[in-house]
């Protein structure tokens, strides 16, 4: 049989079990993290406890009520272990909770429960139950056990360990905000201690009445108030505080008063101070090193400033004030945040510069694949260099194949003496150190102080420091690109990095322009002899005759064929056939005047043609190239051997209009020599007649 009687005592009990209960509905069905899942289980066990705390003291019947009483133990022993784990959640140390310590912490809990739920049996909990003196009520007084005690100690210290790492929590806590919370948070961790400890002495006036689980629905219904109320679990002060200490930029909180109310780890580095020193201080003593921002909070602005630190290292910094405000507008102090931008101005710097040569060496480029005109490259190189990197003066020096430098372009030279002499130079590249060294090494040079090294033999004020690089085409340097400066120690490695990539594009241009002679010297040249080649001969001699023409100035032509050269070769071979050919071609080349050109016409016949040359100063250079043929001694294996040539000479005259026809002319000539016996002049017969009329 049961028997109910709800008194004041039941009744409180089993409202505060609902009204936890419903807390914990709510927040079940409003919050999802970790933190507020924790306090929702925490709400349930509490319901839980108070509910059937409620229910066994309204029952008047010992056995039932006992029951009632170990049922509520679910929730006793459960209440106090989660009211722990989420205050440790809560003051950030979640990492502490191993399985091992949720296991130390579980099991005294989980003992109390079976020993409370066994008790008739050992009766370690309670020894016996008597009737209360309080009136209204079916309150037994449970006569405690020694297992009884091992509860009690646990609970009290757990509750001991919360108090503890709630009060650190909020004396490590800084703002206002966060300290009211965590005060919240220490607030109610009072009821449970309090209530407990009325119950645990037995006060007499309420003897056997607990109200720990009333004390605890109190709890939790602060806790859920701070949920509520301060966001609690939205933005942790273990969060805040890690934002705030975490953070790179250096962060500080002064007061209306200027003064420091708060520094992060970032401002302690900054300032070189720790906490403990800079809080409280004021600002212009804190601030010392950086004037500009204590002349900023002179005012009542929020700003912005960015200033450069030149302590031991440059330093670039991004500050920003900011005033806080109450909610009711007040002004409360101000929030700096100051960030070292140092490397990211660097970056931008370096990415700017980067772009810049970029472009630079894109001009270069574009002059070396759009120019054969060395000359033309070399310039806007050297004005590209100029621009980009600093120098007092800058110039080229090309090398020629006999190791002979000579200043070739240069920029930021003012003397005119200066620019005279360095017109004029020239100089073995063995015999200059600094050429010496990046010829033999490939390597650019920086020489920081030419006044302090005794290789640098011309000592002037506006070429204090040196960067020179090399311009290599196939390992060897053929020029130098050189840098100078007035300031000592100018030139680092980086200049010397970019010097070398302009002085990569002179290689470039200058093998190009070399390649472009080659190329060119092997379309008009003849590859045996080295003279003009027919179809070059050709172009050459068109213009020549076409401008004698107009001019009707004299023009003669030679046409030279060896005689019976056939023989030279089948008898001698190949070879001293074709160094005769050399030899001949040779004689071309020394015997005529500068304006004549020579050519190979084909096999063993050459031509030259001679302008402002009439036939009689034509017949003399033929009988001095015959002369020359005739004395050549063709070394044979044989012996020295002699040849000699037959030559046809033609000149310009009324009837003929192109050289075509003087060429022609000239064969014709040639051919008469051949028939007549050789080793002969002839000049074209019907020449002589036009002559008189031309030349009387
Ligand atoms: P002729 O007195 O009538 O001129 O008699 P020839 O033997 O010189 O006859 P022709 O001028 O027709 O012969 C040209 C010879 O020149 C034929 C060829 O063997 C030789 N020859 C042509 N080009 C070269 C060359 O590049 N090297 C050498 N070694 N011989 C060449
Ligand atoms: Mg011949």
């Amino acid at each position: 049989m049961t028997i109910w009687h709800f008194g004041p005592y039941s009744f409180a009990l089993i409202t505060s079990g609902i009204i936890s209960f419903i807390l914990f509905v709510i927040l079940l069905r409003t919050r999802k993290e970790p933190l507020a899942r924790l306090l929702a289980i925490g709400l349930l066990a509490e319901a839980e406890w108070s509910f059937f705390v409620g229910l066994s003291s309204a029952n008047a019947v010992l056995s039932q009520k006992l029951i009632l009483t170990k049922i509520s133990y679910w929730g006793v022993y459960s209440c106090v272990p989660l009211f722990l784990l989420f205050v440790i959640h809560y003051v950030g140390k979640s990492k502490w909770i191993t399985p091992r310590k949720l296991v130390l912490i579980w099991i005294a809990p989980a003992i109390m429960i079976i020993l409370a739920g066994t008790n008739e049996y050992h009766r370690l909990i309670w020894t016996d139950f008597i009737p209360s003196a309080l009136e209204g009520e079916n309150v037994y007084i449970f006569i405690r056990g020694p297992a009884y005690w091992l509860g009690v100690v646990n609970n009290y210290a757990m509750l001991l360990a919360i108090t503890i790492l709630l009060y650190r929590n909020m004396a490590k806590s800084t703002h206002k905000i966060y300290r009211r919370q965590s005060l919240l948070m220490l607030f109610s961790a009072v009821p449970p201690w309090l209530a407990n400890i009325i119950y645990v002495i037995e006060w007499e006036p309420i003897r056997g009445i607990d109200l720990t689980p009333v004390a605890f629905s109190f709890t939790g219904l602060l806790l859920f108030i701070s949920l509520y109320n301060y966001r609690l679990l939205d933005l942790t002060p273990l969060v805040r505080d890690t934002l705030f200490e975490g953070i790179k930029d250096a962060i500080l909180v002064l007061d209306q008063y200027n003064r420091l109310v708060d520094v992060n780890a970032s401002a302690e580095k900054l300032l070189k101070y720790d906490r403990n020193h800079l809080i409280g201080r004021p600002a212009n003593e804190c601030l010392a090193s950086i004037p500009t921002l204590i002349e900023k909070l002179k005012y009542g602005q929020d700003f912005h400033i960015e200033i450069t630190l030149s302590d031991i290292e440059r330093r670039e910094l991004d500050i920003n004030g900011s005033l806080i405000f109450s909610p009711n507008g007040e002004e409360l102090g101000r929030l700096i945040t100051i960030q070292d931008v140092t490397s990211l101005k660097r970056a931008e710097y370096m990415e700017r510069e980067g772009r810049i040569l970029a472009e630079a060496l894109r001009d270069v480029a574009l002059a070396v694949t759009s120019t054969l005109d060395i000359s033309e490259v070399l310039d806007r190189l050297l004005e590209n260099v100029y621009c980009v990197l600093p120098c007092t003066m800058t110039n080229i020096v090309l090398v020629d194949d006999d190791g002979v430098g000579r200043v070739a372009h240069y920029r930021g030279y003012t003397d005119p003496g200066v620019i005279e002499w360095l017109k004029n130079i020239s100089f073995d590249i063995d015999e200059v150190y600094s050429y010496h060294y990046m010829d033999e090494t490939g390597q650019p040079l920086i020489v920081p102080d030419t006044h302090a090294v005794d290789y640098w033999k011309i000592k002037d004020d506006k070429l204090r420091s040196y960067l020179g690089a090399p311009i290599l085409v196939k390992g060897k340097a053929v020029g130098f690109l050189n840098l100078d400066h007035e300031q000592v120690g100018y030139y680092n490695t980086e200049h010397a990095e970019r010097l070398q990539a302009f002085a990569n594009m002179a290689a470039i241009a200058l093998e190009n322009a070399r390649l472009f002679v080659k190329v060119n010297e092997l379309a008009t040249h003849d590859g045996l002899t080295g003279i003009n080649n027919r179809r070059h001969f050709f172009i050459l001699a068109a213009v020549e005759v076409q401008r004698a023409m107009r001019y009707e100035k004299p023009l003669s032509l030679l046409l030279i064929d060896i005689d019976h050269f056939k023989l030279v070769n089948d008898t001698y071979g190949h070879q001293v056939g074709d160094v005769t050919l050399q030899k001949v071609s040779g004689f071309l080349q020394t015997m005529v005047r500068d304006i004549d050109i020579p050519g190979r016409y084909g096999g063993d016949e050459f031509c030259v043609l001679m302008p402002e040359t009439n036939i009689p100063d034509a017949l003399i250079a033929a009988e001095r190239l015959l002369t020359l043929i005739r004395d050549l001694d063709v070394i044979t294996n044989q012996g020295t051997k002699h040849i000699t040539a037959s030559i046809g000479v033609a000149t310009l005259s009324k009837n003929v209009s192109s050289f075509d026809e003087l060429l022609h002319q000239a064969d014709q000539a040639l051919y008469s020599a051949k028939q007549k016996g050789r080793n002969q002049i002839v000049v074209y017969e019907k020449t002589k007649e036009f002559l008189n009329v031309h030349h009387g």
